[in-house]
């Protein structure tokens, strides 16, 4: 089966895409990985990759729908896959259907793992690593033993540049705007909005709940 994760960034995604990958025995993918591997590969879009990696810039939807067909095209895929965070776009969701298509593979199912804006923000600014060890904590749920140092070497706890409230703000700001139209798209079709204010175990419990009824034909050949 083809399933697909949305979430917004820090909605704990990765944790479920790994997950579900290793109960399910498919693999699990993401754009990021797809860039890292091609670069490693140094094949021509591969140069395009690194570059793109380098400059953390944005990649056209043509470039992205390259690489990520380019990988589903991969033997490991034959039995299906999790995309984790692809399609980003309606461009590049249309993509997706066609080629699934082409492929004689499953339209897919759509996991949106919808956590609000307030619950992400406060997540993210309660962050903390050590500049020592990079061990990461988290003051809501994953406190050190000490506050404010390193249960590993004592080191005093520090915050990422980055998981401020108004770079978190502006990142969930252009999630929604990419992403509206595509849960849109997506709305009246195998999709599934799963609360993501719980605790990983009880998500992964409800997303397993939500596939099982697609899981039981998912050893059927492929249609067409
Ligand atoms: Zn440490």
């Amino acid at each position: 089966m083809v399933i697909l994760l949305f979430g917004p960034p820090g909605c704990g995604k990765g944790t479920q895409a790994v997950s579900m990958a290793r109960s399910m025995g498919v693999p699990s993918i993401s754009t990021g990985e797809i860039f890292r591997a091609e670069c490693k590969a140094g094949t021509k879009i591969g140069k395009l990759a690194c570059e793109i990696l380098r400059s953390g810039g944005l990649v056209s939807d043509e470039i992205v729908n390259q690489m990520v067909a380019g990988r589903l095209s991969q033997d490991d895929c034959r039995n299906g896959f999790i995309l984790d965070g692809y399609p980003r776009t309606k461009a590049q969701a249309e993509f997706l259907d066609r080629l699934l298509e082409e492929q004689r593979l499953p339209a897919p199912t759509v996991i949106y793992l919808d956590v609000p804006d307030s619950v992400l923000v406060a997540r993210i600014t309660s962050r903390r690593q050590c500049p020592t060890c990079s061990a990461i904590y988290n003051l809501l749920h994953q406190p050190p033993r000490h506050a404010g140092v390193c249960d590993n070497d004592g080191t005093p706890l520090i915050q990422r540049e980055d998981d401020n409230e108004q770079t978190i703000l502006a990142r969930l700001k252009a999630y929604h705007e990419a992403t509206g139209p595509l849960v849109d798209f997506y709305a009246t079709r195998d999709f599934h909005r799963i609360e993501g204010d719980r605790t990983p175990a009880e998500i992964h419990a409800e997303i397993e709940q939500v596939l099982e009824p697609a899981l039981a034909h998912a050893g059927e050949p492929r249609r067409g």
